[in-house]
Parts: structure tokens; sequence; C-alpha cells
């Protein structure tokens, strides 16, 4: 109506705060308010999402719905899909303006997106992204990445609006109370995770309180280590994926504690560490930004095609229950089922030891494990999927050998103790490998392999197959040329220069043993 002021739709995405929030900043700054998020179910059913996702998102959202009210606003929970809801709004105001963040997410949401915008360009409605991570759409290549994702970090956070003006009519548009949100039943994986950690911004700052007030000195050092890392990581992984954080305000704060410890070596160590990883947050997911298939395709072209897609096949069941008769690859399997987290070395020695180890394709171990992850970031997950499984064919190839990976990180064999109770009789020698159990002891233990605990795949030739034959497809001269190709497009200037000094590091190593089991897992 004329003189009316328009309705600024405020479309939550995977952003659930009030703070640092520009689209809400300046959707009050530009009229009437209505807060939105969208349960569309067909999201809710791809085989990347499952039950933990949704507890954490509604938990976030109860949380997200009180702050709103603090500014005399609703949280409007629509149930149905965005392309609905945008021609519900239509038909109630007419003409309206659609604020949220960009995101990269998965295919659907990749897809929903282009749809959305489609219909906003087609009903000229104005639909503002902003950015909320040092990812730029529309990349071609890398070069001033770093500078930018520096110049994004350190802009002043968008304060939160004092109060803002609720749009009319909002009622029409909030199908799901809050208090029915957490028991929604969506259709998606159901795995139950009792030890999840909470969603909300509150609980994401007493997480990174925590960090920066005392856990964190003891970060570094402590990252490869299962049980260390449960106590000593950040574990804000969840919240800045559902963004309850803003990565800048993290980053900022960061900054601010850095000073606080000019003269401690461990805190100046560890929160310099951390830093590397807010930074890679934003680095990979620019991978997936600008190669969107990613997500479903094997990255390099001459690595396609090797191994087929079997979701029945009887290793990778093993593998998902937690059964392969590997006592670690079990243990962090099992822990992850139960706590929805895991530690970045044990993540990587999963997926590793699914497609070196066991021989399968990466494919159907990502979903899997993006189903268990409460922080599945699509645009971190699938570049690391691709990286640890050797998909990429440009990054050093990583074989993590279990054996070793349970001398180094769970040294008292703790950690496999309290995941494999099948186990904890066993001498630690036998814990890590109880196969090889030997016949006199097995009377004495009470312990038969086999019976009480499976008997593993051969999994040692296995992988060294699988790497020579990733090393041969690599080093044919239209190979070279195709990694050449993705390394301009998707590897940062900094980034191409530590892989060139790994790969000199894995030539002298691959001479040493086809097994290698790299220590520079965390580099790109
Ligand atoms: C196969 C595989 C899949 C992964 N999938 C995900 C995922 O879906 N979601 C996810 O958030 N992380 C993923 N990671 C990265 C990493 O393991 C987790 O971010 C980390 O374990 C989360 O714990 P934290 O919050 O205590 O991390 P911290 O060590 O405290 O790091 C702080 C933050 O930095 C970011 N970060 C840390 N490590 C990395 C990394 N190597 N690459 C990119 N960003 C990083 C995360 O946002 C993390 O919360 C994956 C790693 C592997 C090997």
């Amino acid at each position: 109506m004329p003189g009316d002021r328009i309705v600024q739709v405020v479309w939550f995405k995977r952003d659930l705060r009030i703070h640092d929030h520009q689209p809400l900043h300046q959707a009050a700054a530009d009229g009437p308010v209505l807060p939105v998020f969208a349960i569309e179910p067909a999201q809710w059913q791809t085989p990347d999402s499952a039950l933990r996702h949704w507890q954490f998102a509604a938990e976030c959202l109860v949380d997200l719905a009180e702050a709103l009210a603090g500014l005399g606003l609703p949280l409007c929970c629509w149930q149905g899909s965005m392309l609905a809801l945008l021609e519900a709004l239509k038909t109630r105001y007419g003409h309206f303006v659609l604020h949220s963040h960009q995101e990269t997410g998965n295919a659907w949401s990749h897809a929903r997106d282009d749809a959305v915008a489609a219909w906003c360009q087609t009903n000229a409605v104005s639909w503002h992204q902003a950015r909320q991570h040092g990812v730029i759409r529309g990349l071609t290549q890398r070069q001033q990445w770093e500078t930018q994702w520096e110049t994004l970090m350190a802009a002043a956070t968008s304060p939160a609006p004092p109060r803002a003006d609720p749009a009319d009519g909002w009622e029409n548009f909030h199908h799901v109370s809050l208090t029915a949100l957490t028991a929604l039943s969506l259709g998606h994986d159901q795995t139950p995770c009792p030890q999840r950690q909470p969603g909300g911004r509150q609980a994401g700052r007493a997480l990174w309180r925590s960090f920066v007030q005392h856990r964190g000195r003891r970060y570094r050092g402590s990252l490869s280590n299962p049980l260390l890392a449960w106590e000593y990581g950040s574990r804000l992984s969840p919240h800045l994926a559902w963004g309850t954080l803003s990565l800048r305000e993290v980053v900022q704060s960061l900054r601010r504690q850095r000073q606080k410890h000019p003269n401690d070596p461990r805190w100046s160590a560890s929160l310099k560490a951390f830093t590397s990883r807010l930074y890679w947050h934003c680095h990979f997911i620019q991978k997936l930004e600008s190669q969107p298939d990613m997500e479903y395709r094997t990255l390099h072209p001459a690595l396609r095609g090797l191994r087929e897609r079997d979701p029945q096949h009887p290793r990778l069941l093993a593998w998902q229950q937690g059964q392969t008769g590997v006592p670690l690859v079990d243990a962090c399997m099992r822990s992850l089922s139960a706590t929805g987290w895991l530690n970045f070395r044990m993540r990587a020695m999963l997926i590793s030891f699914a497609t070196f180890g066991l021989g399968l394709h990466w494919r159907e171990p990502a979903l899997h494990l993006a189903r268990l992850f409460t922080d599945y970031e699509p645009g971190i997950h699938y570049p690391q999927i691709q990286m640890q499984s050797g998909a990429t064919g440009t990054n050093a190839l990583r074989v993590y050998n279990p054996l070793k990976q349970a001398e180094d990180n769970d040294p008292n064999g703790d950690f496999i103790a309290h995941w494999v109770p099948e186990l904890t009789a066993l001498p630690l020698d036998w814990r890590r490998k109880p196969w090889a159990l030997p016949t006199s002891l097995r009377q004495h233990f009470g312990f038969q392999p086999g019976r009480d605990y499976p008997l593993p795949h051969d999994f040692e030739p296995e992988a060294r197959h699988w790497k020579d034959c990733l090393y041969q497809l690599r080093r044919t001269p239209q190979a070279r040329q195709q990694s050449q190709v993705l390394l301009g497009k998707l590897a940062s200037q900094s980034a191409t220069k530590g892989r060139r000094r790994s790969s000199r590091r894995s030539v002298s190593s691959r001479q040493l043993t086809l097994f290698v089991d790299s220590t520079h897992a965390e580099e790109d």
C-alpha cells in the first residue's frame, strides 16, 4: 500500500544468531522485519541429513527466538519449501525484500538457492545476500584471496539492532511452535547421539570462554590424540557450521586474546595454530564454492571410475558399524556415532582406512561421516574427504596406518578400551591388534579372535595396492596437466608453495616405505 514501509524478510539459514548478522542489521534499518527459518522437508531427506543435525539446529533456533524476542521480533518457523514461502509472502505483502547470508551448501541447497534467485528475478523481489565467511562467489583464481580474507575478518562486526519493528501478519508464517521443534519428524537418518554437544549461542559462547580462559593453552600438542583433542580442542565446529558464532567475531576475539599472553610460548603457539584453522575453514569452503561437483564426483579426472560404489558392501557395513576388527578404527566410529564429534586426525584416518585399507569408493563413507558429524559443513567435508582419500590427485598421498596411529595417539590404549570394551582385558599390544594374540594365551584371557571380536580385512596390502595405483595414474603427462589446471583453480598461492614442499618430502619418504604414515596431515 502507498506510504507503507516495505516488509524486510530475514531468511535465517546457517547463521543462527543476531550478533554480527548483517542481513538482520540491514533489514531492521530498512523497514518492518519478518525473521523466518524454513524447515524444508526435502532438505532433511537428503542422504547427508541426520537427526543430530536437526536437533542441534532446533536448539539453536530456540536460543535465536529468545534473542530475537529481546529485539521485539518473533521467529517464524515455516514448514514447507522456500518457494512456497515466497509465494505466501507475495500473496500477503505484495512486495517485500529478502535478506540472507550467502551459503555454500550441498547440491540440494545450491539448487534451491538457484530456484530462489530465479523466483526473485521473475517477481521483481530484491534478494540481498551478505558474505559471512571469507568465501568469494564466482572466483576464478586464488590470487589475493588471503588478503581479502584478512580484510573481511578485520572489518567491524554488525551489532545486533537494539529494537526492530515486527511485520504485521507474521503469524501466517509460523507453523511450528518452539516447544515442538526438537521432536519434529523430518524423515532423516535416526541414529541417536546420546552425547551430542548442545546447540545455541549461549552454549557456543561458553565453549569459547573456556577455550580462551584455560583449555586453549594445551591446544597445540593435543590435536592428534582423540581424548586430549576432546578436552583441549575448541569444539566450536558445530557452532561455526550453524553460525551461532560468526567466524569474524571468533577471529577478532582471538586476536585480542593473543595480545594477553605475549610471554607465554605455550599460549602463543596454541593460539597461532588455532588461527590457522579459522583460515582453513574458509580456504576449504572456497574449494566447494568453486567446484561444487566435489560433493559427488572424484575431483581429478585421471582418478575417476577406479572403484564401484556399493552401499551394501560388507566391508562398508562393518566400517559403519565399528566392526572392522581394527580396534582404533572401530573405537573412532563408535565414539563418533555416540558423540557426534571426532578430532581431525581420527577423521582423516577413518576415511583413509575406508578408501585405502578397505578399498571402498569414497562417496558412501563420506555420506556416512556427514550424517555422524554434528558439525557437518559440506564445504569443509567434501574437500577433506577427497584430499584424505587421494582423490584430488594433487596433494601428497596420506595413508594412515591405524596401528601406528594407535601407538602415537592412544599410547595407553584408553580410548580403545573405552569404546571397544570387548578388548579391555587384553594387554596393550594385543588390544591394538587382537588378531595377533598367541594361541597359547587365548584361554588365559578368555578371548578368541573372530569369536569375541571380528578378524580384520588384510588392510596393509590393500592400502599398498591402492596407493601404488593412484601414483601410477597421477604420473601420466595428461594427468599432470590436469593437476596443474586444478591447482590453478583451487589451491591458494601459499597452499601451492606448501604443497610443493610436501611433495618433495613425500618422494623421499616413499623410498623408505610404501605405507607412509604422514606427519603432515593438517597441511593442505
Ligand atoms: C574427512 C574429514 C571431514 C571433515 N569434515 C568436517 C565437517 O564436516 N565440518 C567441520 O567443521 N570440520 C570438518 N573437518 C575438519 C576438522 O576435523 C574439524 O573442523 C575439527 O575436528 C572440529 O573440531 P574443533 O572445533 O575442536 O576444531 P579446532 O581445531 O578447534 O578448529 C577450530 C575451527 O577451525 C575449523 N577447522 C579446523 N580444522 C580444520 C581443517 N582441517 N580444515 C578446515 N577447517 C578446519 C573448524 O571450523 C573448527 O571448528 C573434517 C576433517 C576431515 C579429515
